[in-house]
This record gives C-alpha cells, structure tokens and sequence, in this order.
C-alpha cells in the first residue's frame, strides 16, 4: 500500500483527517492527521466538515438578515432638493456659483435640485459639508433604504465593511 502523503510504500497505512480530508497513510504520517473514526462513526451523524459548513451557512443567514432587518439605514430626507436649493440661495450662490465651489456640474446640481437626479453618498456628503446642511436621514429598523439606487448600494455596502 502507498502512503498518501509521502508516498512511501508500506505494509499497512492508517486512515486519518489532515486539514479535513482521509486520507491513507503510513503509520509516521499518521500524526500529522486526526484519528479517522470509521464509517461507524461517521454514519451516525454529520461529519465535523459538513457541521461546519451549515453553521458558516447559518451564520451568513444572519447577517444577511441583518443587514435588512436589524439595522437602521440611512435615506435621503423628503424635499432634500428643495433644502439644497434653500441653502445654496442662502448663501448667496446660483446653481452654476454652487457648483463650481464643489467642482460639480452645473447641471448635475440643478437636476439634484429639482430632484430629477438621486445623488450618491459622495455627491450628498459635499453638498452637505459646503452648505452646512443634512441631507439624510435614519430610518430605524431598514424599511426603506434609500431612495435612489446608488445610494440604497452605498449603504449597503458600507454595513457589510463593518461586519
Ligand atoms: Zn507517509
């Protein structure tokens, strides 16, 4: 019989667990690998690997969940074009002054203010940091997330960074 692992040809090897896999060896590679139980053993139930596989299964479950149920998500505020239009006028700027000040598009700031455009975390981030406003909100619980799409894809992928 050979040895599995070294190769080397023996009278007699002896099966063993080495990082989850049997394998036959010879009776010095024996140590390296946990004692093999038999089929007996492994008839009566679900071998070690298989538990842990439904555990990281159950696990990753949770989190999921989590993600849309257990946590509170964070969405644009209603009438958030009209409070940017607001306070960019109150500082005295028109759309085009505003939006050269954070290096947008002209464009780009008056479709967000007539909220014919959702923008996304970074975009909502600067307007709030150079008018001096928030423009979200926490929705507790997740019931909505978001609602345009890159922001709702935001916000998810910023809750599984911190899993
Ligand atoms: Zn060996």
């Amino acid at each position: 019989m050979m040895c599995e692992m070294c190769g080397k040809e023996v009278p007699v090897t002896r099966p063993v667990f080495i990082e989850r896999t049997k394998l036959n060896v010879c009776p010095s590679c024996a140590r390296f690998g946990d004692e093999y139980r038999g089929s007996a053993g492994q008839s009566q139930g679900p071998s070690a690997q298989v538990i842990e596989q439904r555990l990281e299964r159950r696990n990753r479950r949770m989190q999921t969940k989590d993600v849309y149920a257990g946590r509170d998500s964070v969405r644009l505020i209603d009438g958030y074009g009209e409070a940017i239009r607001k306070a960019r006028s109150a500082k005295g700027m028109d759309a085009e002054q505003f939006a050269a000040s954070i290096s947008e598009k002209k464009g780009i700031i008056m479709k967000v203010e007539s909220e014919d455009l959702t923008p996304d975390d970074k975009l909502v981030k600067k307007i709030e940091k150079a008018l001096d406003i928030t423009l979200t909100e926490t929705v507790q619980g997740g019931g909505s997330i978001g609602k345009g799409g890159s922001n709702a894809k935001m916000t998810l992928a910023d809750f599984i960074k911190k899993e």
